[in-house]
């Protein structure tokens, strides 16, 4: 009647304990996976020498052993030694190293899903997820690619793809210490950067922008030049992400009517909107 049960809760120890070590690094390397055989090994062979020899004294105490308890024992230790250790080593390394190939293809596919693909950088996904554990002290930073339908039609889908790869760079080089750098679609980028203070961030925004608008790309013999606006707002301000994604947008739509290759910080908007106004009196 127990049998089932007892059954049931081993596969399920060895279905938990094989998932944890998946999900840690605790088969991360061959060399773990070898150290932990030998360890298993060394555990397994000595209690089976020390339950050999019980059970030689047991049988000799009971007056069943047939033969002198000493050299019974160590013929006993030394079978139970080599076979012990031979089949746990062999067990526990070729199971262990089907948890390591787990382990790695677990991890391959995690990073798969969390990366876009043309541009190496996250993927919204991954970005979303991020900005969940972003401290306070943080800004978000959009940036989206000019008139970039333009360049797909005048160079072709090629170059406009080059030009996605070369903003990539650029946004992962100026923002290598941010928490999350990410093509959130198809000529958008999203950026959250933490610690530093909000001048400091919106000043490599400034910077970036400036830095891609100096980098042409090539498209043969000719020059392709890029620009991207950005909207920019700190989490300080708005009491939940989505507050803060929609205000660094409306920065954004304020920084492409100003005529692009901008940046514009969410505190700023009522100004620019305000001297538009008066311009076109
Ligand atoms: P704006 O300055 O107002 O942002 O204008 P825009 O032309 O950049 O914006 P629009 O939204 O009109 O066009 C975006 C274009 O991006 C349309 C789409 O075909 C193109 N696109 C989207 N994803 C990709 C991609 O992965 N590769 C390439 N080459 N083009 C893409
Ligand atoms: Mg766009
Ligand atoms: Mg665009």
């Amino acid at each position: 009647r127990f049998e089932p049960y007892w059954n049931y809760r081993m596969l399920a120890l060895i279905d938990r304990y094989i998932k944890q070590a998946c999900a840690s690094d605790r088969f991360e390397t061959r060399r773990k996976v070898l150290a932990f055989a030998l360890l298993m090994t060394i555990c397994v062979t000595v209690v089976a020498d020390i339950l050999n020899v019980a059970a030689h004294y047991t049988l000799h105490a009971l007056g069943w052993l047939p033969y002198d308890v000493v050299p019974a024992a160590t013929v006993g230790v030394i079978i139970s030694t080599v076979v012990a250790s031979a089949l746990t080593f062999s067990i526990v390394y070729i199971v262990g190293l089907a948890i390591h190939h787990l382990t790695i293809s677990r991890a391959a596919f995690e990073h798969l899903s969390r990366t876009d693909m043309l541009s190496g950088l996250m993927n919204r996904r991954a970005f979303l997820d991020e900005v969940t554990r972003a401290p306070a002290a943080s800004s978000l930073i959009l940036f989206d690619i000019d008139k970039f339908k333009a360049i797909n039609d005048r160079f072709g889908h090629d170059i406009g793809d080059q030009a996605i790869i070369a903003v990539a760079h650029q946004l992962a080089e100026i923002f290598s210490q941010s928490r999350a750098v990410a093509r959130i679609g198809g000529e958008e980028f999203a950026v959250l950067v933490s610690a530093l203070s909000p001048t400091e961030r919106l000043s490599l925004a400034h910077r970036c922008r400036a830095l891609i608008a100096a980098r042409p790309i090539q498209a043969g013999k000719r020059q392709v030049d890029i620009t991207v606006s950005g909207g920019v707002a700190d989490q300080e301000d708005y009491p939940t992400f989505e507050d803060l994604y929609k205000a660094s947008d409306k920065a954004l739509f304020v920084a492409k009517a100003s005529g692009r290759n901008c940046v514009v910080h969410s505190k700023d908007i009522a100004v620019i909107l305000d001297a538009h106004k008066v311009a076109t009196m």
